[in-house]
This record gives structure tokens, sequence and C-alpha cells, in this order.
């Protein structure tokens, strides 16, 4: 089940360390800066949308051995099911 993403609020940060920050630059734009945990759970994330991707090429274009072939199934579902949970309660909501 999906959870509610948490809000940040520009000088308000979130009790990890996440905060939001404006730009100094003439846009301003607003920024998420992630504490050191949930940066590195971003790049898990990104590895691991990468190894999708790439175990669904191999299994599209490669010619494997049965058993090869349902371990890389197996480990691309696995793959694939970790990445939606990580989507699903991963994120702010910049307020
Ligand atoms: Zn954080």
């Amino acid at each position: 089940m999906p959870m509610t993403s948490p809000q940040l609020k520009i000088g308000s940060p979130s009790p990890c360390g996440c905060r939001v920050t404006r730009e100094d630059d003439d846009n301003g734009a607003v920024r998420i800066v992630y504490c050191r945990t949930h940066g590195a759970a971003f790049d898990v994330l990104a590895a691991l949308q990468t190894s999708a991707k790439l175990l669904e090429r191999v299994l599209s274009t490669a010619t494997l051995p049965a058993t090869e072939q349902n371990g890389v199934e197996t480990t691309r579902a696995a793959v694939v099911k970790t990445i939606h949970e990580a989507v699903d309660s991963y994120g702010y909501q910049v307020a």
C-alpha cells in the first residue's frame, strides 16, 4: 500500500536532514537536498532501474540455457518488484 509522501517546506528540514532550498540564481528554482541515507537510497534505486533494463535486454536478445534463463527472469522479477516498492514508499512533496 503506497504511503503518503511527506511534505518538505523551505527552511523546515525533515527529521532525517532532507531539506528544500531555493537556488541563489535568477531563476530561484526549488531543489530538494537529500540527507545521506535518502541520497544513497535514490542511488540504489537508480542502479536497480539500470539493472532491470539490462536484464530485460538480456532476456530479449540472448539465447541462454533454460536454467540461466530462469535465473535471469527470477532476478529481473525481484528487481522490478523492489523498484515498485521503493517508488511507492519514497519521495517528498514540496509544499
Ligand atoms: Zn532524508
